[in-house]
């Protein structure tokens, strides 16, 4: 699957909304704040179309928690086959990828950072390593960073911030010992994604 490798600022700039892509310079250095415009984009911007809009929304959900467009579709199908209202159930099942859940829990400082802390086999399920960061967590699942991975300046750098650190109130965490628990589904109000996904449910039911 093809992953955008360019500026992820410009992805900000795009959906002219911060998406938090870049960890803490998201709360100190912003680029949008600086420039607002999306990219490449000079004078007069146009209403966008209602399929214009659907189709930013999708976008921006995809950005968000850095999924392709291919997977995007699959987690879509997933969740109309799922009991329940469709758009809450496909951010309930963005919500509980591993990686997002790793950033959630302050195992990292952007879903960035957490895929790549995933993938490179920092974190244990359950007691199991598992590199997949579109793993889906379970209630009663414990997510941790693997103990010999605590050694690295990475997680050494983050642990100060973990102590104060406040998780969703579907999930606990024990700062001490770096673990966290899903205790539950997420609600579509503990899902922080800037996202109206009535609009992605349009857009895919055309
Ligand atoms: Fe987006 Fe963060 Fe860049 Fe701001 S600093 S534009 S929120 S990625």
């Amino acid at each position: 699957m093809s992953r955008y490798t360019g500026p992820v600022c410009r992805l900000c700039r795009r959906e002219g909304q911060k998406l938090y892509l870049k960890g803490e310079k998201c709360f100190t250095k912003c680029t949008l704040e600086k420039r607002p415009a999306p990219p490449g984009m000079h004078g007069r911007v146009r209403r966008p179309s209602e399929y214009g809009l659907q189709l930013r929304e999708k976008q921006k959900a995809k950005r968000f928690y850095g999924v392709g467009e291919r997977q995007f579709r699959n987690y879509f199908a997933k969740a109309v086959k799922v009991r329940g209202v469709t758009g809450k159930m496909l951010m309930q099942l963005l919500e509980r990828r591993l990686d997002n859940v790793v950033y959630r829990a302050g195992f990292a400082r952007s879903r960035r950072e957490a895929r790549q802390i995933v993938r490179h086999g920092h974190i244990a399920v359950n007691g199991h390593k598992v590199d997949i960061p579109s793993y889906q967590v379970s209630p009663g699942d414990e997510v941790a960073v693997r103990p010999r991975s605590l050694k690295l300046d990475m997680f050494k750098a983050l642990a100060e911030s973990l102590e104060g650190h406040t998780v969703p109130a579907w999930m606990s965490l024990d700062p001490q010992n770096w673990k966290c628990k899903i205790l539950r589904l997420p609600e579509r109000d503990e899902v922080d994604a800037p996202v109206d996904e009535r609009l992605i449910v349009e857009l895919y039911s055309k």
